[in-house]
């Protein structure tokens, strides 16, 4: 089965290579860039298909003006003919011959416009085509429509966009093409961690952080604190608990031994020069009422 489909391709890739030299139906056709912008330069070719058995051939290019300039001195030939250009307000009108049929394709003729407009179309006519025997031979012809590629297109914000619903936009072109697009949401604005629950030597601590604009709340899990460690390690995790009481506003630290112990030194320190303080103004009450005592006395 295989060797039959070969044999069959290898056929049809014979008949294919010998069709050619009869092969009419000739194209010339415009080619060019699919969309530009006002003020663009665009190069345009017009262009001979292979095996065209051509001879002889004229044709004509046409633009409107209004949409397009011509850039002076930017009209090139081609050489598959021996040519001749002529050139009008908004035509350019090519006649070549050749003493051979042409059997190669190529580009015929050259040349830069302008912009002025966007959708301008740029149209091809074929006036007269002939081949070896001065026969005429009827050449499909096809120009080009350049689009607007919508390069200053001017935005107008119909609705803006927050952390919770997209937001709109109209825009307009100076071709008159309009559009809505949709403008994605906003990232939430997140304001400072709150801790919830101090992690532990053995339980994982929780915090969270509330959207200034909508409210959302987003929660992340503390990682279990770990035990026995280094001493650079533990000055990183007490820096670490100083922070978390800065964020937190609500929760008092329970967690981290070592600040524990410096906390509970400090309270005992506190505790005791409150009782000295208190010891010291009770025995100055103590002095005055004796001293009023005395006093008392001695009246
Ligand atoms: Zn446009
Ligand atoms: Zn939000």
């Amino acid at each position: 089965m295989k060797k039959v489909l070969s044999i069959l391709f290898a056929m049809i890739i014979f008949c294919m290579c010998l069709i050619p030299s009869y092969a009419a139906s000739p194209k010339i056709s415009v080619k060019t860039v699919s969309s530009a912008s006002v003020g663009d330069t665009i190069t345009v070719s017009v262009n001979l298909s292979a095996n065209s058995g051509l001879a002889g051939v004229e044709f004509v290019v046409n633009f409107n003006t209004t949409e397009y300039q011509l850039v002076s001195g930017s009209v090139k030939k081609g050489n598959l003919f021996v040519g001749e250009e002529i050139i009008k307000s908004g035509a350019i009108q090519y006649a070549g011959v050749s003493s051979d049929a042409i059997n190669t394709s190529g580009a015929l003729l050259t040349f830069k416009l302008k912009v002025l407009k966007t959708g301008g179309k740029i149209s091809l006519s074929v006036n007269d085509a002939i081949d070896v025997n001065d026969k005429f031979v009827s050449v499909s012809a096809s120009g080009a429509t350049v689009k607007c590629s919508h390069a200053g297109m001017k935005w107008n914000v119909v609705k803006k966009a927050t952390c919770t619903e997209n937001g709109e936009k109209n825009g307009a072109c100076t071709c008159g093409h309009t559009v809505t697009e949709t403008i994605q949401k906003t990232d939430h604005t997140y304001g400072k961690w709150t801790v919830e629950k101090p992690a532990t030597e053995t339980e994982k601590g929780l915090k969270w952080a509330k959207c200034s604009v909508c409210g959302d709340k987003k929660e992340q899990v503390i990682n279990k604190l770990k035990p026995t460690e280094t001493t650079t390690e533990t000055t990183t995790e007490t820096t670490t608990f100083v922070e978390n009481t800065t964020e937190s506003t609500t929760n008092e630290p329970t967690t981290a031994p070592t600040p524990q112990i410096v906390e509970k030194t400090s309270t005992a320190e506190i505790v005791a020069k409150t009782v000295a303080v208190v010891l010291g103004v009770e025995a100055v009450g103590l002095i005055v009422f004796l001293i009023g005592k005395k006093k008392k006395e001695n009246k």
